[in-house]
């Protein structure tokens, strides 16, 4: 197998390594004490810079004005920007707009492109995916009270979300409901695109996340569709064909969290390490002389780059033989990047001391948001599930000596 990378990509993650270093975490200590509204002109600034240098938009296609790379190539970049919370927003590859800018490519009307693709992938105006239901359980998401019933040309959607991720803002939802209750249970809902001053959208709240709303892109909305009507015109794809096209979000979106989350890590353990070698502990002593913490820093490396090759090898699956072979690799990595993310930013924060704790550094904010990872696109408990039942499978009627 060969690891190189090509000089096009060592140039460009040059690039962006030294803007996230000089751009983007000196702007972190004001993100992480003032609301994120203030913050957005600053962020425009950046954002600007970023068009300027031709590196805007590095996950979409180059029709629609991004950079066009491919998947292992983003996965780098991913990496790259993950170091700072601001990265992928500064980049105009953030999710959820990453993964509803795909499916609108694939499954979107000609009407529908024109309309959403530029301004989004431009970043003039953001979106949301509406799915998961307050009562009833997101892993199971057939389980799904929502409906958009006919009405003359309209849908009329009744339902109650949460976790609809930056709504607050948002030009537009992409809300999944039962338009089909009669059909099997993969076959029930479709994918609605909804405005978020259609009558009847409620943005209810953000929801306190480990004690913070947030705001704007960086929130996270209950959200309350009563008698909320929009042409049936705004149906994407097949009516009936909602979990089908969310299959298809998931597979690259997953390559793009995990990459984010390896440079997660890569911050956190930079952090552990500069803190470990810098803080005295005694007299004359460094904590770093300290066995217990060599032993964290050696198996934090371990696992970061264990981690790291099974995404990049994920990645590499699903371009060689496509999403659907590559299930297994794409399941093991969701759940081992994101607990490898946890014990990692855990450790960083635990060599940090009382530091740790405070917004003095970013890692407090890693450990609220991102332990988020081993509940969202599949609890940890649901991929192992799976895997395991497709792993049994393999092996079924084989005699094993
Ligand atoms: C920060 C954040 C952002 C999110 N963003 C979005 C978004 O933008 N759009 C959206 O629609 N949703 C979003 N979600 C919702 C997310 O997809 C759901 O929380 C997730 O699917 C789990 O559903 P649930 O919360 O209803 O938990 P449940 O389905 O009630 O599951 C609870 C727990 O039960 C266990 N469990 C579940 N099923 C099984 C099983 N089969 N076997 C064993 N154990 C099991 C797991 O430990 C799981 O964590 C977000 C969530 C978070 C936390």
């Amino acid at each position: 197998m060969d690891f190189t990378v090509s000089e096009k990509m060592k140039t460009i993650l040059g690039m962006i390594n030294e803007f996230v270093d000089k751009e983007l975490i000196p702007l972190e200590p004001e993100f992480l004490a003032k609301p994120a509204r203030s913050l957005l002109p600053g962020i425009e600034e950046k954002r600007k810079m970023v068009k300027q240098m031709e590196l805007w938009a590095p996950n979409h296609p180059k029709e629609y004005g991004g950079m066009g790379l491919d998947l292992i190539e983003y996965a780098l970049v991913s990496e790259a920007l993950g170091r700072s919370p601001l990265g992928h927003f500064v980049f105009g590859c953030q999710a959820p707009d990453a993964g509803n800018i795909e499916i609108l490519h694939q499954f979107g009307t000609d009407e529908q492109k024109e309309k959403y693709l530029p301004p989004l992938v431009d970043g003039k105006i953001r979106s949301c995916f509406s799915m998961t239901e307050v009562e009833l359980p997101g892993s199971n998401p057939v389980m799904m009270d929502t409906t958009a019933v006919k009405d003359g040309d309209d849908y009329v959607i009744n339902g109650q979300k949460w976790y609809t991720s930056s709504a607050d803002g948002a030009a537009f939802a992409i809300v999944m409901a039962v338009t089909n209750p009669e059909a099997g249970p993969y076959l029930q809902a479709s994918m609605v695109i909804v405005p978020t001053d259609a009558p009847g959208f409620n943005l209810v709240r953000n929801i306190p996340v480990m004690g913070h709303a947030g705001e704007d892109y960086f929130s996270h909305a209950e959200i309350l569709y009563q008698n909320c009507r929009v042409p049936q015109k705004n149906l994407l794809g097949a009516e009936g064909h909602g979990f089908i096209i969310a299959q298809e979000r998931l597979g690259p979106g997953r390559i793009h969290h995990c990459m984010r989350w390896i440079g997660i890590c890569n911050r956190a353990f930079d952090l552990m390490v500069a803190r470990a070698r810098d803080r005295i502990i005694a007299p004359g002593r460094k904590l770093a002389t300290k066995q217990i913490i060599q032993s964290w820093i050696a198996e934090c490396a371990a696992d970061i780059q264990a981690a790291r090759l099974m995404v990049l090898h994920a990645a590499w699956m699903i371009e060689k033989v496509g999403k659907k072979e590559a299930r297994n690799e794409i399941s093991l990595i969701k759940f081992v990047v994101a607990n490898v993310m946890q014990k990692v930013i855990d450790r960083a924060l635990q060599v940090h001391g009382g530091l740790g704790m405070t917004d003095d550094t970013v890692l407090a904010f890693f450990f609220r948001h991102e332990r988020a990872a081993r509940i969202y696109d599949g609890a940890d408990e649901v991929h192992k599930i799976s895997v395991a039942k497709r792993i049994l499978k393999q092996y079924e009627g084989k005699k094993i000596k």
